[in-house]
Parts: C-alpha cells; structure tokens; sequence
C-alpha cells in the first residue's frame, strides 16, 4: 500500500486531476472541538480536540482508531447528530451552527444517510417501507416514496424481497435493506458506522462490494471501522488517537 502523506502534510486531500475541477468539500471540519463537562463545570473528557479534516465529494474514507479514540463522537458531528463544542463544522458548504436544531435535523435528512452496524430496521414495516421511512419524513407522497423505494431495492438487488419482513431476511439482506434506506433521498455522503460488524466475512465483502460500487459511481463514503482489512479497501484512513488525528493517510486517489 503506498503512502502519498504525511500525518502532517496539509496536502493529504486528494488533488484536482489534470484538467479537472478542483475538488468540492462535502464535509469540512474547523479546528473541532468536542469536550465533555462534569456537572460542576470542570473537564470531564477532551474527546475531540482541534479537528482539521476536509472531505472532498466523491471520497471512499476510513475513520479508525482504538477504543475511545473520539471516532463516534467524531461521526456524530460529522452526521450532524452532535454539535462541536468549539471549531466549526460544514455540511455541504453550510455551518452546522447556522441552524436550530430542527433545522439541522432536516437538513441531516436531505444529506446524509446512515448505516448501522445492527441494520436498525423497523421490525413492524416491510422492506418496501423500511425504505420509504426517510422519504416519510420529508413529506414525499405515497406514490413517489414507493417508486423511489422500489428503485433503491433494485439497486441493492432485494427487488424479490419488497413485501417480507426484516426478520425474514439474513443479515446480509438486511443490510442491503438499510443501504437502500440510507440512499433513498439521494444524500450527499453515506455514513456507516461498522457496517459489516455484525455479518460473517462472506457477507461483510458482499456489502463493501456493494460501497465499492456506490464510490465508483460518484457516491462519498465515510465508514467506521476497526478492521484493517475493511479500511484497506477505502482510499483513504483517518487514524484517531486520543481525539486527534493521528494519521491521515491517502492509499489511492479517487477517480473523479
Ligand atoms: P470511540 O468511538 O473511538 O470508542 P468515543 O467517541 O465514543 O470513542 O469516546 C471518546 C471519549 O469521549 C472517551 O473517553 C469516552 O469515554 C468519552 N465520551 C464519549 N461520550 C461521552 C459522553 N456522553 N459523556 C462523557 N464522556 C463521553
Ligand atoms: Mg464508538
């Protein structure tokens, strides 16, 4: 695997191609802070401190790091669920702290979408309407939320599965369900939090064959993960370590 960077070098984003654009940050992080206060207002934990990271569109990124590192406090503010305590944080070019908090939560809507390590499906709904959850919220119509579901079924191939329940479907099937789910609004970046934790490795590669694919086509992925062999097949790994970025390695640009 060949290094292009330095921890330290401030060129580690991936550079405009000969005759290219220049790239276009999806999600910018500003000197991030995240600490957490004990109730009598003194530190508890300094879990992100002084975060510089920029995403460009269409990156394929690892986010690693030890246990406690900061990594889920770190996707957090990147998926607009948690708000830095210092620094800035932009989504798409807009600063996280220019909304309310309803707005950034509809604005998350529109962006991002989510994948769990545990597929968070809804037991109670069909796949079809598992999928149509984020496009309820946004207040799509019945018709097009079915169209648009449909269409991300057949993307993930489960077109045979659209009427069964969660509970009839593996957990590679699942999966697939909440990849679907996480696309249906076409966001900007796709966020996973150890997505193949929960499968077999058989399962786990079909899955990141599948983000493979959705990173050819153009999408961003920002993944969470303890497996090297999993971050290996990004192009890039952001390394925590006691909140800071440790590393920030690009294994292989993008092709834009
Ligand atoms: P990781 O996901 O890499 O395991 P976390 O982001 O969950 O790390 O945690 C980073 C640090 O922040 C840890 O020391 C953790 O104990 C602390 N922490 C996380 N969430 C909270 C919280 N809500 N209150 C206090 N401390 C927290
Ligand atoms: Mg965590």
């Amino acid at each position: 695997m060949t290094t292009v960077s330095t921890p330290t070098d401030p060129t580690a984003q991936p550079q405009p191609s000969a005759g290219g654009v220049a790239p276009q940050p999806v999600a910018e992080l500003r000197g991030v802070e995240k600490t957490y206060y004990k109730p009598d207002g003194s530190i508890m934990v300094e879990a992100l401190k002084a975060i510089d990271v920029v995403i460009n569109s269409g990156e394929y990124v690892a986010i690693m790091g030890a246990s406690g590192s900061g990594k889920s406090t770190l996707m957090n503010i990147l998926g607009c669920l948690d708000r830095p305590t210092a620094g800035q944080y932009l989504l798409d070019g807009v600063p996280a702290e220019s909304l309310g908090d309803e707005e950034l939560s509809r604005f998350r809507g529109r962006k991002i979408g989510f994948v769990f390590q545990a597929f968070n499906l809804i037991p109670q709904l069909t796949v079809a309407q598992n999928v149509e959850v984020p496009l309820f919220y946004q207040g799509v119509d019945a018709d097009e939320r079915r169209r648009r579901s449909l269409q991300k079924l057949a993307m993930v191939d489960l077109s045979d599965r659209t009427d069964h329940r969660p509970r009839e479907l593996s957990g590679g099937q699942q999966q697939r369900v909440a990849i679907a789910r996480a696309l249906v609004t076409d966001p900007v970046v796709l966020m996973a939090d150890e997505p193949t934790g929960n499968l077999d490795s058989a399962t786990g590669n079909a899955i990141l064959d599948m983000f493979g694919r959705l990173h050819a086509g153009g999408m961003t992925i920002l993944m969470v993960t303890h497996d090297d062999s999993v971050a290996e097949r990004c192009e890039r790994i952001i390394r925590l370590r006691d909140g800071e970025v440790e590393t920030d390695r690009v294994l292989r640009k993008h092709h834009a």
